[in-house]
């Protein structure tokens, strides 16, 4: 899928939404999801534009790579997400109901997370 600049994410990344900030790098943005499924729910995205996971995988340069990942890490411990144990989730396409065709990583946290998959 060509990857659509219009999307919310996309607007973020250009400032012309705004978000919570929690982390940035040349490589990634941070910020709280607007509707929280959990006490720390963040997303991270990378700062290019890629539509899914197979597309950061097949388009991203090592540096974004390295960068995008790494600051995963870094967005969890900023935000205590390893106090307890957490959670990452990447939505891809309609069966993951990924809502939001930027590809992000969800970061959750804070309580008890549940079973893996939902029994529906
Ligand atoms: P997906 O289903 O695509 O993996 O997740 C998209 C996430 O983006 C959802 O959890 C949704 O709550 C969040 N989201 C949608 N619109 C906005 C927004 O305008 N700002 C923020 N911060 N999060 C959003």
């Amino acid at each position: 899928m060509p990857y659509d600049p219009k999307n919310i994410f996309a607007k973020i990344l250009r400032g012309e939404l705004s978000c919570q900030k929690v982390h940035e790098t040349p490589h990634a943005l941070a910020f709280h999801d607007i509707r929280p499924q959990a006490p720390i729910h963040v997303l991270v995205i990378p700062k290019g534009e890629f539509t899914s996971y197979i597309d950061f995988c097949r388009m991203a340069s090592n540096e974004e790579m390295d960068g995008f990942w790494r600051a995963v890490g870094d967005t969890a411990k900023k935000i205590g997400a390893d106090s307890g144990g957490y959670r990452l989730i990447v939505n891809s396409g309609v069966n993951a109901h990924q809502e939001v065709p930027h590809f992000h990583v969800h970061i959750l946290g804070g309580r008890t997370l549940g079973a893996m998959l939902s029994q529906q």
